[in-house]
């Protein structure tokens, strides 16, 4: 089993991570390491929270791209008109910057375990800011290609949709949608390239009729939602009732 090497040197086996965190690790901001930062803060201070762009009104009611300055009825942007997505609408906590994925980047790949509870406690509290923490029928993590998952020993949008899901009380589903192709990272390709590299990544776990569910998508980060919408397209014809996207950031 890999050990999570902690910054200051400790390193904890992974089972035992959420338990020892607030004890053996040091209370000091993960970002400048300067400040003190408890486990509640996300081992983050006050100072660099700062730093984080949370997304409020107004933003497309499709795809929930915040939009700079007054829109006083739903809109929808660019993007979205005239695009037909499997999901009624997605929605994020907090923008993408360089602070925002800095923590999701070192979280994924560095394997720095404590910025999990705070990007799980963005995505809660944005739920309750937009009023979507109720009417949930259950959680469907979008799923990462099996080797992939084998190599980082987590998936990430797994890990937060745990959280997302015990705290709404409603089950998080891992085996409804498969992801069959692995279709590496998507930083470098346009939107129409995305669309192409997604098609036919994602199959139907199990049969299942989710007829009048509510079924919440979560992920890490959401860009052109080209990876959603076909994750989402599996539970579409699973007859999901509603289908909403939940991000902790939105790509711009
Ligand atoms: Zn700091
Ligand atoms: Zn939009």
């Amino acid at each position: 089993m890999k050990a999570w090497i902690l910054g200051g040197g400790v390193s904890l086996l992974k089972g035992g991570v959420e338990a020892g965190l607030g004890l053996l690790f040091p209370e000091v901001c993960q970002i400048c390491r300067a400040q003190l930062a408890k486990a509640g803060d996300g081992f983050v201070c006050a100072a660099c929270w700062q730093r984080f762009r949370f997304v409020r009104d107004p933003f497309c009611d499709c795809c929930g791209l915040p939009f700079e300055g007054e829109v006083t009825s739903t809109f929808r942007c660019g993007n979205c008109k005239g695009r037909r997505f499997a999901f009624r609408a997605a929605r994020a906590a907090v923008v993408a910057n360089e602070f925002s994925l800095e923590i999701i980047h070192r979280y994924k790949y560095s394997g720095e375990v404590w910025f999990e509870g705070l990007l799980s406690n963005l995505l809660w509290d944005q739920l309750g800011v937009l009023g979507l923490r109720w009417g949930w029928d259950l959680v469907v993590p979008v799923p990462l290609f099996a080797t992939k998952q084998r190599e980082r020993e987590f998936n990430q949008a797994e890990r937060i949709g745990k959280t997302i899901a015990d705290r709404l009380e409603v089950p998080l589903a891992v085996d409804l949608v498969k992801r069959v192709v692995p279709t590496g990272s998507q930083t470098m390709l346009s939107r129409a390239e995305r669309l192409d590299n997604v098609r036919g990544a994602f199959v139907a776990g199990r049969r299942t009729n989710l007829r009048g569910k509510c079924v919440m998508v979560v992920d890490d980060v959401f860009t052109t939602g080209a990876t959603s919408n076909a994750c989402a397209q599996v539970l579409r014809r699973m007859s999901a009732g509603e289908i909403w996207v939940c991000t902790v950031v939105r790509g711009l």
